[in-house]
């Protein structure tokens, strides 16, 4: 059997993107239907779009979503029919060299569905955003992507731990390793350093500073956890945090825009021995200079961070218990909540600075 489903598709390098009908397989072996009820819009899905990430056009866009298990595929034991779940793009494959030594989160092999969705007017395989493809009514997936989480919190919120949250939240508390007591900053304040910020706070962190060029976002930042603001337009970021910092520099500084003048900031605003998390996702052409000297004599670790280094089936049930419990506000996230055929709009509304995310609601 196969499902009729609406989906929203980016046909072309840099084509607004249109609601099409696509058609989804009943799951084979090892993979799962879900219901999806609540899918957030992510500069990914704007980059796919783009052609910036490959030419495997056309996409079946969205990727940070929740919903509901519909059926499942001959073997899958993990998840069953009835579940609320997050879809995440690393499914762990338990076999490469990272699962084997026991690192999962960094696994190199992640699961995806192995049946194709395609276009119902074309016939044309579709290639879903992060294997996810999550802007539809259904999608198919790996069994693997799917964790599942307490029912109590809304789709809408727990959606976005499947990307842009979760990577925020995670290079603080896996990447960053930031823990009781520690002076946090984050460069960047969109959705993930926002998210970094949240995720901070909850880590303990005594001092929360929060960087940004807009003052909007510096606002939102504050109501996440954020202890201190900078304005970087109209202050030296570096010079204002180590004067929050005792003259210092933090001891973690999480980079959440991407660009080598804000790595620079972060390396400097950072404490002797302290560590700097790269989580903004740079462009080809960007270079990085640093003298060698200052990297070897100011010690400390320089790290990246790949989807916060998360491990789904550990870190996204955690997270919403916390949500639960009134300590992670993940509904403040969400800006506005829009229909399926209003992703365009999203997209456009992004540059603006008063939008941490749009979710598609189904
Ligand atoms: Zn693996
Ligand atoms: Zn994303």
């Amino acid at each position: 059997m196969t499902h009729q489903v609406r989906a929203v598709v980016a046909r072309g390098k840099g084509a607004p993107v249109s609601l099409e009908t696509i058609i989804v397989p009943d799951p084979g072996p090892g993979e799962a239907l879900v219901k999806i009820e609540a899918c957030g819009v992510c500069h990914t899905d704007l980059h796919y779009r783009e052609g910036g990430i490959n030419d495997d056009f056309p996409f079946l866009l969205g990727h940070e979503a929740a919903g509901v298990v519909e059926s499942v595929g001959e073997g899958v034991t993990d998840v069953a029919p009835g579940d609320f779940v997050i879809l995440n793009w690393r499914a762990v494959c338990g076999q490469c060299r990272a699962c084997l030594r026991g690192r999962p989160w960094y696994c190199f092999d992640t699961h995806n569905a192995q049946q194709k969705m395609t276009l119902a007017s074309t016939g044309q395989e579709l290639s879903p955003a992060l294997g996810i493809g999550a802007f539809a009514e259904k999608t198919l997936v790996a069994a693997g992507q799917c964790t599942k989480v307490d029912r109590a919190a809304s789709a809408a919120a727990a959606g976005l731990l499947g990307c842009g949250v979760m990577a925020g939240i995670g290079a603080a508390i896996n990447t960053g390793n930031v823990g009781r007591g520690d002076s946090v900053a984050v460069i960047g304040c969109g959705g993930v350093g926002a998210a970094a910020i949240a995720g901070s706070s909850v880590a303990g962190a005594a001092k929360v500073i929060a960087v940004d060029i807009d003052d909007r976002k510096l606002v939102t930042a504050r109501k996440l956890g954020a202890t201190h603001t900078v304005n970087s337009k109209e202050t030296d970021a570096v010079e204002a945090i180590r004067e929050l910092t005792g003259g210092f520099g933090a001891d973690v500084v999480i980079e959440a825009v991407g660009r080598p003048e804000t790595y620079q900031q972060a390396f400097y605003a950072r404490d002797l021995a302290g560590t700097v998390v790269l989580v903004g996702v740079p462009t080809p052409e960007m270079k990085l200079e640093l003298p060698l000297l200052d990297v070897f004599g100011r010690g400390g670790s320089l790290k990246s961070s790949w989807y916060g280094d998360c491990l789904p089936s550990r870190d996204f049930p955690m997270l919403i218990d916390l949500h639960l419990q009134g300590r992670l506000d993940l509904d403040a996230f969400v800006t506005e909540t829009i229909a399926l055929d209003e992703v365009e709009k999203a997209f456009e509304r992004m540059h603006g600075g008063d939008v941490l995310r749009s979710v598609v609601v189904l």
